[in-house]
């Protein structure tokens, strides 16, 4: 096996780092199930020499004029356009995504991020409000150094959604992606101190949870936690700084329902609605992995719906022709068939799928199952994978009922040409995200969240921009003339 070459440091006041501890952990590329690179293995010293690195630079950062933190963005964001192909392959072979959906999805939207996080800095407002005796306005000032911890699922564009607002708002940040993805992030690292972003104001830490992850958490010095991830790391980051007081923002898993009505166009929209049950593999968070049907349509869609998941082509990222990847790990790629083991125990009938792919790599069939009600756990616990459940329903009522079971209440998608029933559903679904007619339309002014076990707080938009910044309240008397009682 050729020696693993390709080395991904810290990227601290803008300087590559090796780990303080000279510890390194393997990368493993998810189509062959090899190592083909190395990430430093942070520990506390290395978040230390980034908090102190975020510290210093953060007033400089701060005041400068929005404008120009703005411009900066912007930079960044023409530099990752600039070497686009070498972003979406790095991310094809780390997190063995289609490199088509890396290119023409992921990456843009990452670039987005920053771009639209410019404008926020030069356009977010502030309230005042002027009553008889005062005029009150609020301030909207930046915590400081703040820390950010993403996912593998989408690497760059779930980074760049939390440095964007924070680095816009006038913060420094400590990022750290997940060890299992980390090329892009090191990429973009490297563009920031090639571009000559200021030193010390985008910090990238590598390394495990536990480990560095856990010393960002609970470092005094960083103001902030924003997390997208697993909900029982959220909640144990929860725990970890609410000793501290700490400001948090929790995006978490989810288990979201598709609802399908017999009125809807599901003919013409299955494409989209396939998609949404197993786009890069499912690996993503906001996936509709039940599928609720009315009993009308249920056999027809059923056998419409598994004929094109069936037509979906498994294969290697980098094949143009390639519909899904591999899952992300062998971990990951255990989990998910030890779920589909589960749910055959619990009586489930798998219509496609349910078997791992006889290549290297860690690939499994995208899979549809059938027979299981509403408390089993294959409908309770996120898999996060390409394993969807049909389950039918016989009105609106059970149809809310069967959605709104379980734990979770990240997103929700809902098909139906009736709009009172659509506009009725959408208020009664416990999800922080509702399409209707559609999935995954994207618009980065809105609030981005889930309800119950799916998470706290919300980002996108000004959302983001409130919780990285201190909302402070000025009054002042107004002089009209009477003595103030
Ligand atoms: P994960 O929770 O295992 O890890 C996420 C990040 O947290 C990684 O960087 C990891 O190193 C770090 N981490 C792990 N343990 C930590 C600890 N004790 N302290 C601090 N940091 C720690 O999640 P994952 O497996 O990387 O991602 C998949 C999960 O993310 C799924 O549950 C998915 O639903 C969720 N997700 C949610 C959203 C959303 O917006 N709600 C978006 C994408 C993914």
């Amino acid at each position: 096996m050729p020696a693993v070459t390709l080395r991904l440091p810290h990227w601290i006041d803008g300087q590559a780092r090796e780990p303080a501890g000279g510890r390194w952990l393997e990368v493993f590329e998810p189509a062959t199930g090899r190592a083909f690179a190395e990430v430093a293995r942070g520990d506390a010293s290395d978040v230390e020499a980034a908090v102190a690195a975020a510290v210093r630079a953060a007033p400089a950062w701060a005041a400068l004029p929005n404008a120009e933190r703005a411009a900066w963005l912007e930079r960044l964001a023409a530099a990752i356009e600039a070497r686009i192909e070498a972003f979406a392959r790095a991310e094809a072979r780390d997190g063995g995504k289609p490199l088509k959906l890396a290119r023409e999805v992921e990456i843009p939207r990452a670039i987005s991020n920053l771009r639209f996080f410019a404008h926020a800095a030069t356009q977010f407002g502030s309230e005042s409000h002027h009553g008889q005796a005062g005029l009150n306005y609020t301030l909207r000032q930046p915590l400081g150094a703040v820390a950010a911890i993403s996912p593998w699922n989408l690497p760059l564009y779930l980074f760049t959604w939390k440095i964007a607002p924070a680095l816009a708002a006038g913060n420094t940040v400590v990022a750290k992606p997940s060890e299992v993805t980390p090329h892009t992030a090191t990429l973009l690292g490297e563009l920031a101190a090639g571009i000559g972003f200021p030193p010390g104001v985008l910090n990238i830490v590598h390394g495990l949870g536990p480990e560095a992850g856990e010393a960002m958490v609970v470092h005094p010095a960083l103001k902030a936690v924003s997390f997208t991830g697993s909900t029982a790391v959220g909640r144990r980051i929860a725990g970890l700084a609410a000793p501290l007081l700490k400001k948090v923002s929790l995006e978490l898993g989810g288990k979201n329902p598709t609802l399908v009505f017999a009125d809807s166009d599901w003919r013409a929209q299955l494409p989209v609605l396939v998609r949404s049950a197993f786009q890069n593999s499912g690996q993503i968070c906001l996936c509709g992995s039940r599928i609720l049907v009315e009993r009308a349509i249920h056999d027809e869609f059923r056998d419409a719906f598994v004929e094109r998941a069936l037509a979906l082509r498994p294969g290697d990222p980098m094949d143009p022709d390639a519909d899904l990847g591999p899952l992300v790990s062998q971990a990951h790629f255990d989990k998910v068939m030890a779920a589909i083991a589960r749910a055959r125990g619990e009586g489930g009938r798998i219509l496609c799928g349910g078997v791992a792919l006889d290549r290297p790599g860690w690939f499994v069939a995208p899979t549809v199952i059938e027979g299981l009600g509403p408390d089993c756990a294959t409908n309770r616990d996120e898999i996060f994978g390409p394993v969807a459940t049909l389950q039918a329903f016989d009105d609106e009522t059970q149809a809310l009922a069967l959605a709104n079971a379980g734990d979770y209440g990240l997103s929700a998608s809902l098909w139906t040409r009736d709009l009172d029933r659509a506009h009725r559903l959408a208020a009664r679904l416990r999800a922080g995200i509702v399409w209707i007619n559609t999935w995954l339309m994207r618009d980065l002014r809105t609030p981005f969240g889930g309800m119950g076990q799916s998470g706290l707080g919300r980002e996108g938009g000004a959302e983001a921009m409130r919780f990285f910044t201190e909302a402070r309240n000025v009054c002042i008397a107004l002089d009209q003339g009477t003595p103030t009682p």
